[in-house]
């Protein structure tokens, strides 16, 4: 019984002894953790993140009512109507995307002729309801006025590889 009480201690000696060396070894090396919220983690120019609209310099929204987002919409998030303007331009009227639908497959960024809806980088869009994950037309601009800086900056990044 000794002897077996001498190899346990052996062992548990050796184990930690292991243990320790590993910890100190890691406590000198860079973290591999950040301080979320307060720090955050590089994001690639192409991450797929919260909807926006985007308006050209002068203020005009870029979209052109096409509706092609709506129609390759796999999970049928995107609902728009739309009515000619008086100047003959076609503009949209409703332009509503339920957030709780969509899978982020980036498909109607894909097809929009005037990078007018894009994948902003903001992932920090928790909702306390449903109804705040139903964004419209006033939302999604206000989304694209408040990223579009990050937004044009992340296009001109990753044009040349498209
Ligand atoms: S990211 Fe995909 S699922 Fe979401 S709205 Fe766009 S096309 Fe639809
Ligand atoms: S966001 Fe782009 S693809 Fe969708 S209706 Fe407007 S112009 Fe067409």
């Amino acid at each position: 019984m000794a002897w077996l009480d001498r190899t346990a201690r052996a062992v548990f000696l050796t184990d930690f002894a292991s243990a320790f060396v590993l910890g100190m070894r890691y406590f000198f090396k860079p973290k591999r953790t950040i301080n979320y919220p307060f720090e955050k983690g590089p994001l690639s120019p192409r991450f797929r993140g919260e909807h926006a609209l985007r308006r050209y310099a002068n203020g005009e929204e870029r979209c052109i009512a096409c509706k092609l987002c709506e129609a390759i919409c796999p999970a049928q998030a995107i609902t728009i109507e739309a009515e000619p303007r008086d100047d003959g331009s076609r503009r949209t009227t409703r332009y509503d995307i339920d957030m709780l639908k969509c899978i982020y497959c980036g498909f109607c960024q894909e097809a929009c002729p005037v990078d007018a809806i894009v994948e902003g980088p903001n992932f920090e869009f928790a909702a306390e309801t449903r109804e705040e994950l139903m964004y419209d037309k006033d939302k999604l601009l206000a989304n694209g006025d408040r990223w579009e800086r990050a937004i044009a900056k992340n296009l001109e990044l990753d044009a040349p590889y498209r």
